[in-house]
């Protein structure tokens, strides 16, 4: 009798094992079947088939009685999905995530007959084929590298925008394609723009897949199929990507690497990069990561030579790099309120634009922050307005209501304080709707367009937005982090960075490496296009902390010099990728039931250290409560797990989560291995 076990699509931490039955003795390992469970049917991927006697199985499995499997879909080879399961193992186990769930990931989000040509324009736009351009003597030196060996070996490809990172990818994948073998090109969501988009198609035209979430679920089953079944080549996509089982996979390139966004804050909270990485060691093929500014995790890992560092250090052609002008806000704000700006208008800004204007250069004003004001405060009491659910100060928008940018909880603004009755709330700090407001105001001939959440969308707006840009029938494009990726515009001339210091604060061991990251890439907006012979172009940097770190060696362009600094700090603290962390979040609607669990987690933990010498590398941090402690009604804490000792933690973790049927229904306990947000 042969028993099959299953990972099935439910939260279960094992795989569970079934019978298979007379007429589906054709099951193989990959084959995806359903099965019974409990009173439904449920999905599932088969891992491993045994041959036994039936005796057995009853002595077995703690006297269940096995069920049958009751069918097969047919539609998916067998072969294709068993390639991705030691892969699919793998991350179930690394990120504590139940197996049936991670290996659902596989599928497409419908059944094949909803692959039908859908009328509405394709997200992959029809344009003329281009050829390839002549690498310069730095980029012929990466590719041969690379293509020497073309077996599992991971390469950081560090190089400024505008080296000609994303050409050394389009030629590798041309290679792997002309070798029949297909290519998986992955980025973060934000920088999967048109443009690129539309540079992929004109390399690789209809041999070009792309799967990410802006797409429909009927979209996404047909460029699935589109690939899995081999009309396609090379599948560019958001993370959600790699799960889509690419046969006869030759390379992964993962670009710009260093983006948090990689890593999926819900569900399984798995990192793009990281499991990419894996992906490439599974199936044996070379992984890539680029970027302007990479992670200080995979740095390091160039730096011992687990990973190979290639360098683009120049940009193509003759551009050179834009000429960075750094305003003391403390000081120009004087001068701002004298001319009657506010204070994140300083004169040299004002001038700037107005020249840029006259010169018929386009203009990029960049702020972190949406809406018209960070928030609303009385003068008369200090009292703020805070969302009723969550542990955050309301946004003001369109100067009449104000707006919870977690929970989305909106009210009304009403200017009289509802506290002391007395004072009339102001707006506090700035948001890009303030500066559009504002900058209309000083520019009234400016052709101005605001790009952040609130403004964009969906792909189309996006897409306008860019094709206007283009035509410059922009002047000045005011946004949030939405326009420091990606884009990349022949008139762009002048960047403004409003106000740089929004992130220094941030209780996040990262967040140096965030602003760092943040100031090069919006600086490098601005004029990628310009001639040896022309004015280069410009960025002013405003900010309260001219003398902080990342500001300072972001100003000499010295990305190795910042991560030495900052990899030091690191290593005295143990924090990645010295240390690893896992973090436990304990969140109930319940406060005290919340706090309750927090402590007996933590003295669990406690316990389970002292249990064993061997445990003795392992910190345990907290409970304490999250610094966002309540979003949408959940009180939240936090418990950290820390060590040097990497393999360790993970076994501490597994034995420490191995009952978890002392925790009530009603609290959760999530787990986050390797955690880039720890609010
Ligand atoms: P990155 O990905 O590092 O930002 P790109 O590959 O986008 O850099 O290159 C920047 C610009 O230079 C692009 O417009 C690209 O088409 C062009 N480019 C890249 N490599 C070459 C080359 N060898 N010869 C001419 N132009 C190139
Ligand atoms: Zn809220």
């Amino acid at each position: 009798m042969k028993i099959a076990k299953i990972a099935v699509e439910a939260p279960l931490k094992t795989l569970l094992s079934y019978i298979i039955p007379e007429e589906l003795q054709f099951i193989e390992i990959g084959s995806i079947v359903s099965v019974p469970l409990g009173r439904r049917q449920a999905r599932g991927v088969v891992f491993e088939i045994n041959t036994t006697v039936s005796e057995k199985i009853e002595k077995d499995d703690n006297s269940f009685q096995l069920k049958e499997v009751s069918g097969i879909d047919q539609e998916y080879s067998a072969a294709m999905i068993k390639n991705y399961l030691p892969w699919i193992s793998w991350i179930a186990e690394y990120y504590f995530y139940p197996i049936g769930l991670v290996a659902s990931l596989l599928f497409p989000p419908l059944e094949k007959k909803a692959k039908k040509t859908s009328r509405k324009k394709s997200a992959i736009p029809l344009v003329e084929k281009e050829i390839p351009f002549k690498m310069n003597p730095e980029q012929e030196t990466i590719y041969q590298a690379i293509s020497q060996n073309m077996n599992f070996s991971v390469h950081l490809l560090y190089g400024i925008t505008g080296s000609g990172k994303t050409e050394v990818y389009l030629q590798l994948f041309d290679k792997i394609m002309q070798e029949g073998r297909k290519g998986l090109f992955l980025l973060p969501e934000i920088s999967l723009t048109p443009q690129l988009v539309s540079r992929f198609a004109k390399r690789f035209g209809d041999k070009l897949s792309l799967i990410h979430s802006q797409l429909t679920d009927r979209e996404r089953t047909q460029f699935w199929w589109d690939i899995v079944e081999g009309d396609k080549s090379i599948l560019i996509g958001a993370r959600s990507a790699m799960f889509c089982p690419i046969p006869n996979l030759g390379l992964i390139v993962v670009d710009e690497e260093h983006e948090a966004s990689f890593k999926q804050d819900e569900k399984l909270k798995y990192h793009g990069r990281d499991t990419a990485i894996m992906l490439g060691k599974f199936l044996n093929c070379p992984v890539i990561l680029g970027s302007a500014t990479p992670s200080f995790e995979s740095w390091q890992n160039g730096l011992q030579h687990k990973f190979q560092i290639h360098r683009l250090t120049k940009r193509v052609g003759t551009a050179v790099l834009p000429d960075v002008e750094v305003v003391d806000l403390k000081i120009s704000k004087d001068r701002s309120k004298e001319l009657g700006f506010p204070f994140w208008l300083s004169e040299s800004l004002f001038n700037e634009m107005q020249i840029h204007l006259e010169e018929g250069s386009q203009i990029a004003l960049f702020l972190n922050r949406r809406g018209m004001s960070q928030t609303v405060i009385c003068p008369a009491c200090g009292h703020t307005k805070e969302c009723p659910n969550c542990d955050i100060k309301l946004t003001l928008h369109a100067h009449n209501h104000l707006t919870c940018h977690y929970c989305d909880y909106h009210e009304s603004f009403k200017k009289k304080c509802s506290d002391c009755k007395e004072g009339e709330m102001e707006p506090l700090g700035v948001g890009t709707e303030a500066v559009e407001i504002e900058i209309k105001k000083q520019f009234p001939k400016a052709r101005i367009a605001r790009v952040d959440r609130d403004e964009i969308q969906n792909r189309l707006d996006m897409e306008s937005i860019i094709e206007k840009m283009e035509n410059h029938e922009i002047d000045i494009l005011i946004g949030t982090q939405m326009i420091s990726k990606g884009l990349d515009f022949p008139k762009l001339k002048l960047v403004g960075l409003l106000l740089a210091d929004i992130g220094f604060n941030m209780p996040d061991f990262r967040s140096g490496e965030k602003s760092f990251q943040l100031l090069t890439q919006m600086s490098g907006r601005s004029g990628r296009h310009v001639k040896e012979n022309e004015k280069p172009g410009k960025v002013i940097l405003q900010t309260f902390n001219p003398e902080n770190e990342s500001i300072q060696f972001a100003l000499q362009a010295n990305y190795e010099g910042y991560a030495e600094y900052d990899l030091n700090n690191r290593k005295m603290l143990d924090y990645p990728p010295f240390g690893k962390i896992i973090s436990f979040r304990i969140q109930s609607k319940h406060l005290d039931q919340a706090q309750q669990i927090a402590k007996k987690l933590a003295h669990r933990s406690f316990t389970l250290k002292d249990s064993n010498p061997k445990y003795e590398p392992i910190e345990i941090l907290g409970p304490a409560e999250s610094p966002i402690f309540k979003i949408r009604g959940d009180f939240r804490y936090q418990l950290l797990v820390k060590s040097k000792e990497k393999n360790l933690i993970n076994q501490f973790v597994r034995q420490l989560l191995h009952d978890e049927k002392w925790v009530p229904s009603t609290t959760r306990i999530i787990i986050d291995v390797d955690p880039q947000n720890l609010l």
